[in-house]
């Protein structure tokens, strides 16, 4: 019997909805690179309900304790006094969603002798110290393609909203008042821009895709080429270095996971070499940016925008500079939780479990860190390493 605790985001404050806006799910077929969505061998759950919070238990309790295992779901994970912490002497596998992190820190792991797995329900292990897990044997994963398209949805809605001025234009109607002149001030086309993302993988590769339609010039930059045809079909430029494409990007967004390589990859030095007035879109992590330089960017007019749903560390604390930075567009670290996206992480959930516990191979796309090293997925898009520094301070939204 194991022991699984399942860190969740709390329910809405109006409770646990008894019923959605919409019914079920539009059917997907599989993912562009011929990947096939979660495969578990059932799922517990209605496809489209709220599973990422507390009482939706991503769908897992039946199966679990039906298997004779314990089931801790809390949203409760910062300070020592968490339920977290205070549970963790004796589990076996941490569950979380990087919308709500459980930071697992060496100083976590070294409390959870029998740890074996820590599972990201979603994309993006940096909560977790993947040394320290590297160190001690335990097994990471994530459920590689679940929310990389929701993402991608998120990044097109953030950087129209931000070109065209639509927040502040929404608040003057919600306000009773007609200024257009305010609204359009700061409000631009997007056709003709120069746009860029940092990362080609699974989510800014289709951010380019979505975004050839508007006739707008495309660029990027990553470690890989993408292939020949691919560039043609984009018309794709590729930058070897983030200082070419922030020289000529006017929108410009972050795609690339956060790990010791990337951290705080958008500092002062490189907010310099942006074009002035352009807008920053990072739905990827909020630590790959250096918050205050963002802050006084913003101020400076450097940038035009900066929008995302990333912060570090998460929740953000209620002082935070980003909630009153001005021209922002942020949100909760939402984008890759759509109802959508939660039934396809928590079936991959579920696949995973269903492997470790039936001794079947999990798969490739979903192991980022194995048998003391860096695997799978892991293998190919992080760097050894520890990017949690810090997450201490989350323990501070409460106070
Ligand atoms: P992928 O692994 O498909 O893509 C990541 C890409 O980043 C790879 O192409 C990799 O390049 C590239 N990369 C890594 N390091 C660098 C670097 N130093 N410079 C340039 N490129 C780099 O992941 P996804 O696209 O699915 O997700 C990307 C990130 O988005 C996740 O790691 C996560 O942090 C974030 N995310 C956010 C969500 C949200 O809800 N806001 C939800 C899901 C993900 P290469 O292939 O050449 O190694």
């Amino acid at each position: 019997m194991a022991k699984i605790i399942c860190v969740l985001y709390d329910d809405p404050v109006t409770g646990y909805p008894a019923s959605y806006p919409r019914d079920g799910l539009p059917h997907i077929d599989g993912y562009p690179n011929g990947q096939t969505l979660p495969t578990p061998r059932a799922i517990d759950f209605e496809p489209g309900s709220l599973l990422g919070s507390v009482s939706g238990e991503l769908g897992l309790r039946n199966y679990l304790e039906s298997n004779g295992h314990e089931l801790i779901v809390t949203s409760s994970k910062d300070g020592e006094d968490s339920v977290l912490d205070r549970e963790l002497h004796d589990a076996e596998i941490v569950i979380s969603q990087p919308f709500w992190p459980a930071y697992m820190t060496a100083e976590r792991m070294a409390k959870a002798p029998k740890l074996k797995m820590i599972i990201t329900a979603g994309i993006g292990s940096d909560h977790t110290d993947l040394q320290a897990a590297m160190d001690r044997g335990i097994t990471v994963t994530e459920v590689t393609y679940c929310n990389s398209h929701s993402v991608a949805e998120h990044v097109l809605m953030m950087i129209l909203s931000l070109v065209r001025n639509y927040i502040p234009s929404y608040n003057w109607v919600v306000k009773g008042g007609w200024n257009i002149a305010d609204c359009v001030a700061r409000s631009y086309d997007l056709e003709g821009m120069n746009v860029g993302t940092v990362a080609a993988g699974r989510i800014g590769s289709r951010v380019l895709r979505l975004l050839k339609p508007f006739g707008v010039k495309l660029h990027y930059l990553d470690r890989h080429r993408l292939p020949d045809a691919v560039e043609k079909e984009l018309g794709l430029t590729h930058h070897t270095s983030l200082e070419s494409l922030t020289r000529v990007c006017d929108v410009l967004t972050l795609n690339c996971p956060l790990h010791p390589e990337t951290e705080h990859m958008i500092d002062e030095k490189a907010l310099a070499n942006f074009k002035r007035g352009a807008y920053l879109i990072n739905t990827a992590r909020g630590k790959l940016c250096d918050t205050n330089a963002i802050v006084k960017a913003l101020e400076s007019g450097q940038l035009a925008g900066y929008a995302g749903d990333v912060w570090f560390p998460q929740p953000a604390p209620k002082d935070h500079p980003w909630r009153t930075m001005p021209n922002h567009g942020m949100t909760p670290h939402i984008s890759g939780s759509t109802l959508s996206a939660q039934t396809r992480y928590a079936a991959g959930t579920r696949e995973i479990l269903e492997c470790y516990f039936e001794n079947r191979p999990i798969r490739d796309e979903y192991l980022i860190v194995q048998g003391g090293h860096l695997a799978g997925v892991g293998a190919h898009s992080y760097s050894a390493g520890d990017a949690t520094g810090g997450s201490e301070e989350a323990a501070r939204f409460n106070k």
